[in-house]
């Protein structure tokens, strides 16, 4: 079941915290953030020196979500210039690796009849990709991303592009941009829909629709596939039957290849889901922590930055520290 994701308000203090815990930190104390147990970022205080118009207008609403305004973060700028642009600070120094989270992507003329901003078009979502292109960054797999959190290693340039639910117009339209820009991704799904029988992709309007095992085969060469439960895409906080989510989990590492990589529905999670999720062989866990993954990352709760369609270019620029 999809849950659509209605913008609601949005505190002044996340636009900080969404800038602020990009990626064009410094190591010492880079983006921190302070994690808990329960999956939400604890507050911390922001240095606030943006500008940048990139944060979205407008917060999730999702049950359960991790959205921007329970999240704030302590980010370090060690080294910070002028900008041609008054009130925009450039950061020169990198830090951490940004792993993004998409959810869908649409048709520029479906714009208008979705109000969500999880779903970019796919003008923005080239856009997107193409500056990333052009400031020379490559995209890394999650075993190169596992292998830093563990090791450390040269972060410059690197990002590592995600997909949650496992829409079909990620394959359809995301794909051929990522294929574009030989670019990279992984797509978080919830399995038990790559079991339906294929239906073609609806492009005259927008519609919910999940990708097939035909669509898994055709975008292999730009996807790989991770684990976003079997069928349980719930508040995994909630969940009561230890045996019946070990089951879930188990059966979505078996449809989608053996993965070991999974992704909090809405980012939530505690202690015992991450227990659970080790119990059944998982290696590493993605939550939706906004901010940047440095090396001794807990592997169980890996950040992820969100990107929404209401990200200017100029605010995703700064998000990554392209500036
Ligand atoms: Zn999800």
């Amino acid at each position: 079941m999809r849950k659509r994701v209605f913008p609601a308000l949005i505190l002044a203090v996340s636009m900080l915290a969404l800038c602020a815990a990009g990626c064009s930190t410094s190591d010492k104390g880079a983006g921190k953030a302070v994690s808990s147990s329960s999956g939400r970022v604890s507050a911390a205080s922001s240095p606030g020196p943006q500008t940048s118009s990139g944060a979205p207008s407008q917060a999730q609403s999702r049950a359960g979500s991790s959205a921007p305004s329970s999240q704030s973060s302590t980010a370090v700028v060690s080294t910070a210039t002028g900008s041609s642009q008054p009130g925009v600070t450039v950061y020169k120094t990198h830090a951490g690796i940004p792993v993004l989270c998409y959810h869908d992507i649409m048709l520029p003329a479906q714009k208008g009849s979705v109000n969500n901003s999880l779903v970019m078009t796919t003008d923005q979502f080239d856009r997107q990709m193409a500056i990333l292109k052009n400031a020379g960054y490559t995209t890394i797999s999650f075993e190169q991303l596992k292998s830093y959190l563990i090791n450390g290693g040269d972060t410059r340039k690197k990002v590592v592009l995600t997909f949650d639910d496992g829409y079909k117009t990620s394959c359809t339209l995301g794909g051929p941009i990522l294929r574009k820009y030989g670019f990279k991704a992984t797509m978080f799904i919830i399995a038990f829909h790559v079991n339906a029988p294929d239906t073609p992709a609806d492009l005259k309007h927008f519609s919910i629709q999940y990708v097939s095992r035909k669509d898994l085969d055709a975008n292999s060469d730009v996807f790989t596939y991770a684990s976003h439960t079997y069928n349980m895409h719930i508040d995994l906080r909630t969940q009561k039957n230890d045996a019946l989510f070990k089951a879930d989990l188990l059966r979505s590492r078996e449809t989608l290849g053996g993965t070991t990589y999974f992704a909090y529905p809405s980012g939530e999670y505690n202690a015992k889901v991450e227990h659970t999720l080790r119990e059944t062989g998982f290696q590493m866990a993605f939550t939706t922590h906004r901010r940047c993954a440095h090396k001794g990352e807990n592997l169980f709760e890996i950040p992820r930055m969100e990107i929404y369609s209401t990200l200017s270019e100029k605010g995703f620029e700064h998000q990554l520290g392209i500036l």
